[in-house]
C-alpha cells in the first residue's frame, strides 16, 4: 500500500521509539516533566517566542488560543477553508463563544486587503473583531503559503485594530522550507503560533503552541480546562525533539515527491492540477473529467494499492511524507495511469 492520504499517518521509526522509551519523565500538570520542559523551550525558540505549551493535538492547540484570545460574542475573521472553521467540529463557538466571519482567501492564503473589508467598526450594534486566524501552510488550498511581507501587513493592520494575531501553523516547517525563509521569520508577526509534531515530522502525538510568556500563563489553564493536562508524557515530548533534530531537513524531500506526483499526474488523460501550484507536501487535483466521482476514483484507487483521500465531489488530496520514497510516487503514478487507461 502507498499510503498518501495524509502526513499523520507517518509511523515512529525505531530510533524514535528508542528515545521514546528512555526518556526522562515527570509529572508535567505540575510542571515537572523535563523533556516536556525542554521540547517546550526549544521550539519556542526556534519560532521566536517567549515559551510553549505541549498540547495533544492540533485541535487543542488552536483551540486553547483561540480561548485564551476571545471573549464570548467576539469575531474571528478566518479563511472560509481554514481547518480550525473547517474541520474542528465547531468548537470554537462550543468552547470559546466565537463567532466567524469568513472571508475567502487567495488558495486560502488572506491578505490585509482581504482582511480590511471585514474588520467591524467600532458600533454597539456589532460584535467586535478580537482575533484573525491564519493558516500556514493552508491543507485546504493546496498546501499554499504566505510571503512575510504578507504576514507583516496582516500584523500592522491587526495591530492598527487592537486585534490579535493567530497562527495555525500545523505544517510551519513545510512552509518555511517553500518560502526559503525560517519559521521564525514566519511567526514573527503573529501574537501566537502552533505547530504540529504528528504530521510531517513523524511523531505519534504532540503540538506545541507558542506565544508571550502572559499568553502562555493563560493557555495553561485552558488546556486543563479542556482535559489536556497529560502527565508523564515526556515520552511523547522525547518523540517530538527527535522530531525536530532529525526530521526537519528532510521535509524539503517531500516537497519534491509531491512535485513529482503533481507533474506525472499533468500529463494523465482526465486528470486536472496545476503542479506550479504545488509549493509543499499537498497535492489536489481534479477527476472531473472522468466518468468516476472522487469518492469512486479513492475506491477502486485503493483497491490497487494507492490511497487518497477524497476532498471534494471531484477533488482528491495527496500527501507525501516520510514513509513515501520517492520510487513509491513513481509507483504510484505507473498505478494512477494504469488505473486511467482501463476505465
Ligand atoms: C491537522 C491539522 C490541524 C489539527 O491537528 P490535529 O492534531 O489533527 O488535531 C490543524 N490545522 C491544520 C492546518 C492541520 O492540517
Amino acid at each position: 500500500m502507498i499510503d498518501l492520504r495524509s502526513d499523520t499517518v507517518t509511523k515512529p521509526s525505531e530510533a524514535m521509539r528508542k528515545v521514546m522509551a528512555t526518556a526522562v519523565v515527570g509529572d508535567d500538570v505540575l510542571g515537572e516533566d523535563p523533556t516536556v520542559n525542554q521540547l517546550q523551550d526549544k521550539i519556542a525558540s526556534i519560532l521566536g517566542k517567549d515559551a510553549g505549551l505541549f498540547v495533544p493535538s492540533g485541535t487543542m492547540a488552536n483551540q486553547v488560543a483561540i480561548k485564551t484570545h476571545i471573549q464570548p460574542g467576539d469575531e474571528i475573521i478566518i479563511d472560509q477553508n481554514a481547518h480550525i472553521f473547517y474541520y474542528e467540529c465547531g468548537a470554537a463557538a462550543v468552547v470559546s463563544g466565537g463567532q466567524f466571519h469568513c472571508v475567502r482567501g487567495d488558495e486560502g492564503i488572506l491578505s490585509a486587503e482581504i482582511i480590511g473589508p471585514a474588520i467591524r467598526p467600532p458600533d454597539i450594534h456589532q460584535p467586535t473583531t478580537r482575533l484573525i486566524c491564519l493558516e500556514n501552510s493552508h491543507n485546504r488550498g493546496g498546501g499554499s503559503i504566505y510571503t512575510v511581507e504578507n504576514l507583516a501587513g496582516i500584523y500592522q493592520l491587526a495591530a492598527e485594530h487592537d486585534i490579535r494575531v493567530h497562527l495555525d501553523g500545523a505544517r510551519l516547517f513545510n512552509a518555511a522550507f517553500a518560502a526559503k525563509t525560517t519559521v521564525a521569520e514566519l511567526s514573527r508577526q503573529t501574537d501566537s503560533v502552533c505547530v504540529a509534531f504528528s504530521k510531517g515530522l513523524g511523531a505519534p502525538a504532540g503540538s506545541v503552541l507558542c506565544g508571550s510568556w502572559e499568553f502562555i500563563e493563560k493557555a495553561i489553564r485552558f488546556r486543563k480546562m479542556l482535559g489536556g493536562g497529560m502527565r508523564q508524557v515526556g515520552i511523547l515530548a522525547a518523540a517530538c525533539i527527535y522530531a525536530l533534530d532529525n526530521n526537519v531537513e528532510r521535509l524539503e524531500v517531500d516537497h519534491q515527491n509531491a512535485k513529482r506526483l503533481a507533474y506525472g499526474l499533468t500529463e494523465m488523460d482526465g486528470i486536472k492540477i496545476d503542479p506550479e501550484h504545488v509549493v509543499t507536501n499537498i497535492v489536489i487535483f481534479d477527476v472531473g473529467a472522468t466518468p468516476l466521482d472522487a469518492d469512486t476514483f479513492a475506491e477502486r484507487l485503493a483497491s490497487m494499492g494507492v490511497l487518497l483521500i477524497p476532498f471534494g465531489p471531484t477533488t482528491l488530496r495527496a500527501v507525501t511524507h516520510l514513509d513515501v520514497t520517492t520510487a513509491d510516487i513513481d509507483l504510484a503514478l505507473e498505478i494512477t495511469q494504469e488505473f486511467l487507461k482501463n476505465l
